[in-house]
């Protein structure tokens, strides 16, 4: 459970960075609120003379340094500054710390909602693709997911893999009679690599498809034909 604390203090935090920017304009009177978002998203904006802050309630109790760094960053977005390096490095080292990516993920569990259509679809039946990769690629060791088509017929995410709902999307536009079912197999294996290999840390950065990812990946059959088919979508 999260307290929804009142950001008070917070008014006066951004009221600091905003001085320290040096923008030759009147501070604005600050309103900084938790909203209990599903995920890590802070917003700012103007209304007049006053400029309303919502913060993602998982960032409650973050450290002083946080939400000054957290300040700034959202302040340069409003007023076309470039955040310091310092900032967005102290922002994202807590942010990607354990114990906040935790609380994001069970933020994300309980509060988003996460509808996708069943695993058998008019074409093809995601589970039994699974379980078929599962058993030829990864010696049947994959517990298996959620599955299921994506309610939109998406055409610029095709897969994806949630590891905080512990489930795997695919684009409905590829259940579909035009669709080869190599290319659907395709989709599926790769979100199947990414419960394999889960996200990896370098430095800040977020690095989802490791060298060791795209080196598993080029194991599947019908790789350079998959990806020219897809080429200009994102997987
Ligand atoms: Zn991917």
């Amino acid at each position: 459970m999260l307290a929804l604390d009142s950001a008070a203090g917070l008014d006066a935090v951004f009221g600091r960075v905003f001085r320290r920017l040096g923008l030759k304009r009147p501070t604005p009177e600050f309103r900084v609120e938790y909203r209990p978002f599903a995920s890590l998203r802070s917003t700012i904006r103007l209304c007049g003379s006053r400029a309303v802050v919502h913060l993602a309630d998982v960032l409650t109790g973050a450290p002083p340094l946080v939400n000054e760094a957290l300040a700034e960053i959202l302040l340069a977005q409003l007023f076309r500054r470039r955040p310091s390096r310092e900032a967005r490095a102290c922002y994202l080292a807590y942010v990607y710390s354990p114990a906040v990516r935790r609380r994001i993920d069970e933020a994300r569990r309980t509060r988003g909602r996460k509808r996708l259509l069943p695993p058998r679809g008019r074409h093809y039946d995601l589970e039994e693709i699974f379980d078929r990769l599962n058993h030829r690629f990864f010696a049947g060791a994959l517990a298996r997911p959620r599955l299921g088509w994506s309610t939109q017929r998406a055409r610029s995410t095709l897969g994806h893999y949630d590891s905080a709902h512990g489930a795997i999307i695919i684009s409905r536009h590829f259940d579909s009679s035009e669709i080869p079912r190599f290319l659907v197999e395709y989709l599926m294996f790769h979100e199947m690599l990414h419960i394999q290999f889960p996200v990896e840390r370098d430095g800040h950065r977020r690095v989802v498809h490791s060298r060791a990812f795209r080196e598993a990946e080029k194991k599947f059959p019908h790789y350079e034909r998959a990806r020219r088919r897809l080429k200009g979508f994102s997987v």
